[in-house]
């Protein structure tokens, strides 16, 4: 199972040692030609207006479109899962539109910027997990074929959609590797 991590921009060495933890080997990945041969891609938080040009700048839109046609799973945190939707409220700014919900930027507010909460995540089983919430978005829509997978205060924070998973939150500043483990489930068909 080889796994890369997006590394234009957040928490890449995080991601990185998670992911080798929960299993898989992993590649940084600085260029568009490294998809290739790829199971799975981790798009980390960050800035997603920024991700989002520098993605289409150095032709990673177009060519993690392409792997995903082939079976590419990607699992976007935060800039991530903005990534990953189909439309953004309110913004035109760059996606790739590979998973069929919208969804809202810095929607939980000013006043809880950034903030951490236990979360019920029923596909990875008991306990729930320590969510940290950095200036994050949530999904306000889902079409027919995305899963919800946990939400906060009813405001969907985690989805699947086939090899996709988008989570609102930072997985990897905990010690918890279950969503990563999760993903590589998705990726060999165990989950
Ligand atoms: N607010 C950021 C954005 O809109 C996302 C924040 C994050 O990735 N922690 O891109």
């Amino acid at each position: 199972m080889k796994v890369g991590v997006l590394a234009l921009q957040g928490d890449v060495a995080e991601h990185v040692s998670m992911t080798r933890a929960a299993g898989a080997e992993v590649v940084e990945v600085r260029y568009s030609n490294q998809i290739e041969g790829l199971d799975g891609l981790i798009i980390p938080g960050g800035e997603s207006t920024t991700v989002g040009k520098l993605m289409e700048r150095f032709g990673f839109v177009d060519e993690i479109r392409k792997h995903a046609a082939r079976g590419l799973g990607v699992f976007g945190t935060c800039t991530g899962l903005i990534l990953l939707s189909r439309e953004i409220s309110n913004s035109g700014q760059v996606r790739l539109g590979l998973m069929d919900f919208v969804v809202k930027r810095n929607a939980f507010g000013r006043q809880v910027d950034s903030f951490e909460a236990d979360i019920e995540i029923p596909a990875i089983g008991d306990p729930p997990m320590r969510a940290v919430f950095i200036r994050a978005p949530y999904i306000l829509s889902v079409g027919q074929g995305v899963e919800v997978l946990a939400r906060f205060e009813d405001k969907i924070v985690l989805a699947r959609q086939g090899r996709h998973l988008a989570c609102a939150f930072h997985p990897e500043v905990t010690s918890d590797t279950r969503l990563h483990r999760y993903f590589l489930h998705m990726l060999s068909g165990k989950a």
